[in-house]
């Protein structure tokens, strides 16, 4: 038995670099310390219900898969792709930055597009950033300099259990030695979720309404008076003493999810989130960070910058990147059927994406690089079964205020399995050949 230590969780995008994972002596893992419950969970359940171990292919979606060599597998995608006339390659927020890399190169060489899951997810923030700026700073700042920290629309009790203990509430800062009783905590839900129940000001604002509700906190700051009992639901006493702890904040941060990013308005909730950020620094120091989701969404967005120019949707059919989200974004152009290929890689789009996208990907040539069984896999023509990043791959991973983080490979992966760098590696040379 061996215990690995410092090992970086890959789950969601607080990215933990602090788990410790204990292997029995035939390389299995059989526990985890520090880590929560979900993240314990990625690890314990690396075999899954259903682990996949070798390729498997069918040409009818109605047939039952038959077990292929990874040779055919690959020559078969890459055929796809170079025959389709507008190929999708997607997905790529559960994997590390050299996947991405040849993801991309994969979609400029058949001429296809490019996306990843922050387009179901923070792409309303992206679109937002892009119209206003982007006041954000590292999650090491906030844990040692905040004293106001505001969850918008988001639950990290749930989904990123670990960020308020390491992090914001709780952490223990260089100027917040005292932790929580250093920090005024103000959630803005319409539920009162788990988070909620442990602020000092909940703002339960009306479902779709937070839009209204950031335009007067900015009237407010602003000292315009409201001329209302309520707006968005908020009695406006509260929306006042939200704005005074604020504007009185040392250091304050704002970090918002999908309450805000996928509600009513979309990215002009985040245009206007910014705004209030940017009004508030006239009197003190205010940040956002968004709580981006899978563990390296944002790695995708930081490398498709870095190679495209743009952070997602990229489409290459006219021979260089252009990047228009609506007219270019993977669920649109599945919902229009104007895609008829798709290679999905590290997410489960057949789960997470709209109905009548799922109905074009069910009609469409599916390849789906995932190692287990998924709503996407079932609508598959070839699956290819890689090895899991970050358990028995290692890479990099951007953690949500973007800095990067050296994921390690724990394990090794069933015999033959290959990462996704390496399937996406073999399927650019077989492409080039069929070119
Ligand atoms: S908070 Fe997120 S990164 Fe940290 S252990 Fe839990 S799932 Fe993993």
């Amino acid at each position: 038995m061996r215990e690995i230590k410092n090992v970086v969780c890959p789950f969601c995008g607080t990215l933990c670099d602090d788990v410790v994972v204990i292997v029995d002596n035939e390389g299995h893992i059989i526990g985890t310390r520090n880590a929560c419950r979900i993240g314990h969970a990625k690890f314990m359940h690396f075999e899954g219900a259903v682990r996949w171990r070798e390729p498997l292919m069918r040409e009818n979606k109605k047939d039952d898969f038959k077990k292929v060599d990874i040779d055919t597998a690959i020559e078969e995608t890459a055929r796809i792709l170079v025959e389709a006339d507008l190929p999708l390659i997607y997905g790529f927020s559960a994997t590390e930055c050299h996947a991405h890399v040849y993801g991309i190169e994969l979609a400029e060489l058949v001429r296809g597009v490019v996306s990843n899951t922050a387009e179901v997810c923070h792409g309303p923030s992206v679109w937002a950033l892009q119209d206003v700026g982007y006041p954000i700073c590292t999650l090491g700042e906030v844990k040692n300099r905040a004293d106001v920290i505001i969850y918008w629309g988001s639950n990290p009790m749930h989904a990123h259990p670990r960020h308020m203990s390491r992090y914001s509430v709780f952490a223990r800062g260089f100027f917040r030695e005292r932790g929580r009783e250093d920090r005024t905590l103000i959630v803005v839900d319409p539920r009162e979720t788990d988070t909620a129940k442990l602020a000092d000001v909940h703002l339960q604002v009306e479902p779709h309404k937070d839009y209204e509700l950031i335009s007067a906190m900015r009237a407010v700051l602003k000292g315009f008076e409201l001329q209302v009992d309520k707006v968005a639901g908020v009695p406006v006493d509260l929306i006042y003493e939200a704005v005074e702890i604020c504007k009185n904040a040392q250091f304050g941060c704002l970090f918002f999810g999908m309450g805000v990013t996928q509600s009513g308005s979309k990215h002009r909730n985040i245009d206007n989130a910014i705004c209030l950020v940017i009004d508030l620094n006239a009197y003190t120091k205010f940040t956002l960070i968004p709580m981006r989701g899978h563990y390296n969404v944002n790695g995708f967005n930081q490398v498709c910058t870095w190679v495209t120019g743009f952070p997602l949707c990229v489409d290459f059919s006219r021979g260089y990147p252009r990047f228009n989200p609506g007219d270019t974004s993977v669920t649109d152009l599945l919902m229009r059927k104007e895609a008829d290929a798709m290679l999905n890689i590290a997410s489960d789009p057949g789960a997470h994406f709209p109905q009548k996208a799922v109905e074009r990907m069910a009609e469409i040539p599916l390849i789906c690089i995932d190692p287990h069984d998924t709503p996407t896999a079932e609508l598959a023509n070839i699956i290819i079964p890689p090895a899991i990043a970050g358990v028995e791959a290692e890479g990099t991973a951007y953690r949500m205020d973007g800095i990067p983080i050296q994921l390690k490979k724990v394990i090794d992966p069933p015999e033959g399995v290959l990462p996704d760098r390496e399937i996406l590696k073999r399927i650019i040379s077989k492409v080039k050949e069929f070119l």
